[in-house]
């Protein structure tokens, strides 16, 4: 088994630039880590469905560019990418506006299971997006293949990254996000997810909940803050780097999940995978855009 196979979303972002223009550019959580994890040197496949467009057919030049395969992309006739738009408030909050909801990657899984070629994967990684973004049968498809997957050895990683306007109402959002990270080998969630998505208020009473479902391996990340590493429902605590000029902080999660999952990849422990994880993200929070130039991610990887 060979490689990471990334399954979810990318989509059309259009970013504040100076004198009031917008900056494009291509993003989605799982699409970040899939860049990441092969600018990291793991043999990566993105999956997603595209649209027949212009912005589709740039999306999958820049898969290329960066070393990701593109085999199992289908293209959509009818349909394009997502799109959302970013707006700086002047209370200095950014605020989201998406356009998503007749996107391509909806049709992900809708009227066909996950390419076999996949079961080949040494391991895959999906979202909470991911699943948030398809419909209750095609959950059921990639559900009974991610079991059938993990019964043949592969392993799969989940982020929960709660969305809530992406669920039709919360308690689907917790029995869905909670199947299929019950499903995970090494599930790499964020804390403030966690307590949004169950309306939790203290630390303990996540971790017992997380604890609940015996999980073979748990990152929980918290911004700042040291991570939390659960290995055989042992606790350890991994400092991440410190960070003096925050710059963006979107995609440090997604970031960070490709340089844990490169490490575990290649053998390394999990705390050793946090602390490069943790790198990963640094480099990133220092420049804007969730995509950092290689240019500018290699000299902050280095500093
Ligand atoms: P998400 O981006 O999914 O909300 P977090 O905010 O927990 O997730 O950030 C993910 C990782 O990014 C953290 O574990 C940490 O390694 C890094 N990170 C995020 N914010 C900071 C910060 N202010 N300083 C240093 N590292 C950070």
């Amino acid at each position: 088994m060979y490689g990471i196979a990334a399954i979810g979303e990318v989509m059309i972002e259009l970013a504040p630039a100076p004198q009031n223009l917008k900056r494009l550019a291509y993003a989605g959580d799982t699409y970040n880590t899939a860049i990441y994890l092969a600018r990291a040197g793991v043999p990566t496949c993105y999956v997603t469905h595209l649209g027949q467009d212009s912005h589709s057919d740039a999306i999958l030049a820049e898969l290329s560019q960066e070393q990701v395969a593109t085999n199992l992309i289908k293209r959509e006739p009818k349909r394009q990418p997502g799109l959302y738009i970013i707006h700086n408030r002047p209370d200095g909050e950014r605020e989201f506006a998406y356009w998503r909801d007749q996107s391509a990657a909806r049709l992900l899984f809708s009227s066909s299971n996950p390419d076999p070629s996949l079961l080949d994967m040494q391991m895959i990684y999906l979202s909470g997006i991911s699943i948030a973004i398809i419909s209750p049968e095609a959950r059921e498809r990639l559900h009974t293949f991610l079991s059938q997957y993990r019964q043949r050895g592969g392993k799969v990683a989940f982020d929960s990254n709660f969305r809530p306007k992406l669920w039709p109402h919360i308690n689907i959002a917790q029995a869905t996000t909670e199947k299929f990270l019950r499903l995970a080998d090494i599930a790499l969630l964020t804390l403030e997810d966690e307590q949004a998505l169950w309306g939790e208020h203290d630390q303990d009473t996540t971790m017992a909940r997380l604890l609940s479902y015996s999980l073979p391996e748990l990152v929980v990340k918290r911004g700042a803050e040291p991570a939390l590493v659960v290995r055989d429902q042992t606790l350890s605590t991994v400092e991440v780097c410190k960070v003096t000029t925050v710059i963006d902080t979107t995609a440090a999660g997604d970031s960070f999940n490709a340089g844990y999952l490169a490490a575990r990849y290649q053998g390394f422990t999990p705390e050793r995978a946090v602390r490069q994880g943790a790198r990963c993200a640094a480099a990133v929070i220092q420049h804007r855009g969730a995509i950092v130039p290689l240019t500018d991610y290699q000299t902050s990887l280095a500093a």
